[in-house]
């Protein structure tokens, strides 16, 4: 079977992970400062926090922006149910914003269109989550504008986009945001097994960040409300969780993130061949804006609706693991039950859906099984 995404893991991975269990660490140890340094740097942040999935990145990214009860949370349809869950989690409720026919990104004209509405209506939202689909940025620009001219605060969900550039710059370095937050699963750019991280240029963001990740205890005497008893004193403050990354990820994921450009590199590379060999048949290809570069975490072709079931089954019958990014997140029987979303609420992304195929792009993809994907697709789309 050829996935539709695989992690690459080297020999110099494997001895980074052994080494961290000779050592005297599996947790709390130098290894994750190390990663989040790495992570700081190369997105030009000034603050990342390590935690042990982006799902669990999201939910402490919303507490420490407060959202909460009565608090409504937007963002696209169009991704994984975790995005959108999050709000859940505070005991927010979640709205969404159709997306861009083109970049499959939220629509900055509906977002807009949306907030006029919900200004007049009051129920405008207290954050936005901007997925960056497939590793290409949502027009963070725009969005800030917005958030700016409405008061509601921006996490950048870049689970799909770390390595990816806006306007030159990093994906990640929270220029126009809040927070950023990645995932290292396995089928993302870079992986530590289970884990994710968040990037901020708050130090009150940060704090929070760091409390909410570890029980909301903390050994920091200024940060408590009473003077320490001694030198074995913790306090804790406020309600956290335990979302740490263990030693054994962080060290990884250290390994991984020094190959992450030339894994983005190889990822661009096969796109830009899928882009040529599928050019001539009637096919919308991923559009990349000219203030993009994607990482590339998915390459996602549109076929008319009428065959998309056909080219599916035929590809997975041919041992190509072919998937489907995402059925709109208002159409999964939870979110109807809960907010009575319906079918036709927001008609780009439900189009979408029934057209959209995610095809194998990782980086160990080869040219051969590049060619015989290429040649299934050209049985069934003229
Ligand atoms: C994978 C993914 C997540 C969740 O990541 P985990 O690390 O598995 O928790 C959230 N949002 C998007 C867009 C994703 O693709």
């Amino acid at each position: 079977m050829i996935p539709y995404g695989r992690q690459d893991i080297t020999e110099e991975d494997i001895s980074a992970v052994i080494d961290v269990l000779h050592s005297d660490f599996l947790t709390q140890g130098p290894v994750v400062p190390t990663f989040e340094n790495l992570i700081a740097n190369y997105c030009g942040a000034q603050y990342a926090v390590a935690v042990n999935s982006a799902t669990s990145a999201l939910h402490i990214a919303c507490l420490s922006l407060e959202l909460g009860p009565g608090d409504l949370l937007w963002t696209s349809p169009i991704t994984f149910v975790a995005s959108a869950n999050c709000a859940l989690y505070c005991n927010a409720s979640v709205d969404f914003v159709d997306i861009d026919p083109n970049t499959y990104n939220i629509s900055v004209d509906a977002l807009e269109q949306k907030l006029i509405e919900a200004k007049i209506n009051g129920s405008l939202p207290k954050i936005l989550v901007a997925v960056h689909l497939c590793g290409q940025s949502c027009d963070m620009q725009e969005i800030q504008r917005l958030s700016a001219k409405y008061g509601f605060n921006v996490i950048e969900d870049a689970s799909h986009a770390i390595g990816g550039r806006y306007q030159g710059q990093a994906i990640g370095d929270c220029r126009y945001s809040d927070i950023t937050v990645f995932s290292f699963h396995p089928v993302k750019i870079i992986t530590t097994g289970e884990g994710g991280a968040l990037t901020t240029n708050d130090p009150m963001i940060y704090k929070k960040l760091i409390l909410l990740r570890s029980h909301g205890v903390t050994r920091d005497s200024d940060l408590m409300m009473t003077q320490p008893d001694g030198d074995w004193y913790y306090q804790q403050v406020m309600l956290g969780f335990n979302y740490r990354m263990s030693e054994i990820h962080a060290a990884l994921g250290v390994s991984q993130i020094a190959r992450l450009d030339s894994c983005i590199f190889r990822r661009n590379q096969l796109a830009e061949r899928y882009d040529h060999e599928l050019s001539q048949l009637s096919i919308q290809l991923p559009y990349v804006h000219a203030d993009s570069f994607s990482a590339y975490h998915l390459y996602i072709i549109r076929v008319p609706a009428d065959i998309r079931k056909k080219l599916f089954d035929l590809l997975r019958k041919n041992d190509i693991g072919v998937n489907v990014h995402y059925i709109p997140v208002h159409t999964q029987p939870y979110y109807q039950r809960i907010f009575n979303f319906k079918q036709g609420d927001f008609p780009v992304s439900e189009k979408y859906y029934k057209e959209a195929i995610s095809i194998p792009l990782f980086h160990k993809l080869s040219e051969d099984d590049q060619n015989k994907i290429i040649e299934i697709i050209r049985m069934v789309v003229t």
